[in-house]
């Protein structure tokens, strides 16, 4: 059989307003072109992102309200530590609101001015929380994961050559590396088991401990068995358990591969930081047997954990996900290849060549994709990364726009219409208008800049 079905049925369904095009060309002028500024409401297929955003099954929501609420000792608190505890087997398992609260505890511990993290590539909320703190952190990723058209099958794997240098030179000052498994910030590229092993053994020889931010854990070991020789018959449980095994800690997004809408957890094996971190998370977020979160949500969570490894899911979620990135391909649309776990990265700066990056070829092409589709995609180009510190503006290294998959959410024929709408977009690309920026916030400006088209 070709066709890889959906492997759930659809027994709750949350209707879509259908809308028309003069309707949401209305309605993307009103938020000033800035498509973070649109009413879901008024969105068709809401590809922003990946986070929070996916389907709960029915053994989750029967979960939400077996979620006992009690302060102290809930038995969904244990629920969810052993859930964990299957897979990662830390001594400590603190539960948080979501994946940046681990991060800002655990860099509140670890980090400070002069101290260095290096990762494959911090993601930006890992990066904020580091400097935050006052450390640096470095960026070690492969060359190929720096290059859109390479197809290495491990391009999220960090340069081991660079953190061996950086180890060797600054290891009084690194009090953890980091790996983010799949690189997010880099295309949802996958790492090796070879390039963890081969951490592991890197931080052993200097004393250091090895940290994985484990957002996506799951697409990642289903990559190990699809793409390393020696995994194919192994179970994706028994990879998972590898993968850990490495590691000395983990900071997590539950929004992610736990496949619930809001939580996250740090886990680690040091008695110190871990007295250091529940102190932090008693200030902060709540008690070490609640964190931040509900009862329900621990429980929701640890029935997430066991759907997320199946492998009936992770092959949908993997194949699905391509598909879209392959149909893309068949068009000459350019993509960052090869495609991702969580989302298709479309190359705005070939398929619009007539757009300089001054004038955002990635935003012109998320508001075409909303005019045309209703669709909402996310720029990850100059209008995210082009303001300096300084004020000056300076090209990003890429012109990228993000379809992040939503998970259990939509169907083949909603990924359809997606690829159609890019179809439609394609015939008519050369006559897609620049974008220039009429009010932008001191900082983090994508979130709610406003915009104009350029006349041409
Ligand atoms: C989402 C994400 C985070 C932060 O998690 P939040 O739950 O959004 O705070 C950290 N690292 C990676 C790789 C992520 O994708």
């Amino acid at each position: 059989m070709k066709t890889i079905i959906e492997p759930f049925k659809i027994k709750s369904v949350e209707p879509i307003r259908m809308t028309s095009r003069a309707e949401r060309a209305m309605a993307i002028r009103n938020v000033h072109y800035n498509a973070f500024g649109l009413k879901s409401e008024d969105v068709m297929i809401d590809l922003l992102t990946d986070s929070g955003t996916s389907a709960m099954s029915a053994a989750q929501w029967s979960g939400i309200m077996r979620g006992d609420e009690s302060y102290a000792g809930s038995p969904s608190y244990y629920r969810f530590e052993e859930a964990v505890h299957t897979l990662m087997p830390f001594k400590y398992i603190i539960p948080t609101h979501q994946g940046r609260a681990a991060e800002k505890i655990l860099f509140s511990i670890v980090g400070g001015s002069g101290k260095i993290i290096p990762n494959n590539t911090h993601f930006d909320t890992t990066r904020a929380n580091v400097e935050f703190s006052g450390a640096i952190g470095l960026d070690l990723v492969i060359e190929e994961g720096k290059d859109p058209q390479s197809e290495y099958p491990f391009k999220g794997n960090i340069d081991l050559k660079k953190l061996s240098d950086v180890l060797a030179n600054h290891h009084d000052v690194i009090p953890l590396v980091m790996l983010t498994i799949t690189n997010n910030s880099g295309g949802g590229q996958p790492v090796s088991m070879q390039n963890i092993r081969e951490t592991k053994a890197l931080c052993a020889q200097y004393g250091k401990p090895l940290f994985i931010d484990a957002c996506r854990f799951a697409e990642n070991a289903y990559f190990i068995k699809l793409r390393e020789e020696g995994f194919a018959n192994r179970t994706v449980k028994s990879i998972v358990q590898e993968m850990f095994s490495y590691a000395d800690g983990m900071t997590m997004s539950a929004k992610k591969d736990a496949l619930v809408n809001m939580g996250g957890w740090l886990a680690l094996n040091d008695e110190q930081w871990a007295a250091g971190a529940r102190n932090l998370l008693i200030i902060t977020e709540g008690f070490p047997t609640y964190g931040g979160l509900s009862g329900r949500d621990l429980e929701a969570m640890a029935i997430g954990l066991e759907e997320v490894i199946q492998e009936d899911y992770l092959q949908y979620r993997i194949v699905s996900t391509a598909y879209v990135g392959q149909a893309l391909t068949d068009m000459g649309i350019p993509i960052v290849r090869p495609v991702g776990g969580h989302a298709v990265y479309v190359d705005a700066k070939s398929f619009l060549p007539h757009i300089a990056p001054s004038s955002y070829p990635g935003q012109s092409l998320v508001v075409a994709l909303y005019e045309m589709g209703g669709i909402r995609a996310c720029e990850i180009g100059s209008v995210m990364f082009g303001k300096q510190p300084d004020g000056t503006e300076r090209p990003a290294a890429m012109e990228l726009v993000r379809l992040a998959i939503p998970r259990r959410v939509y169907t083949q024929s909603h990924m359809d219409y997606v690829i159609e709408v890019f179809e439609e977009i394609s015939r008519q690309k050369d006559r897609l208008p620049g974008m220039k920026i009429t009010w932008e916030p001191p900082m983090l400006r994508h979130f709610t800049a406003q915009f104009e088209p350029e006349t041409f």
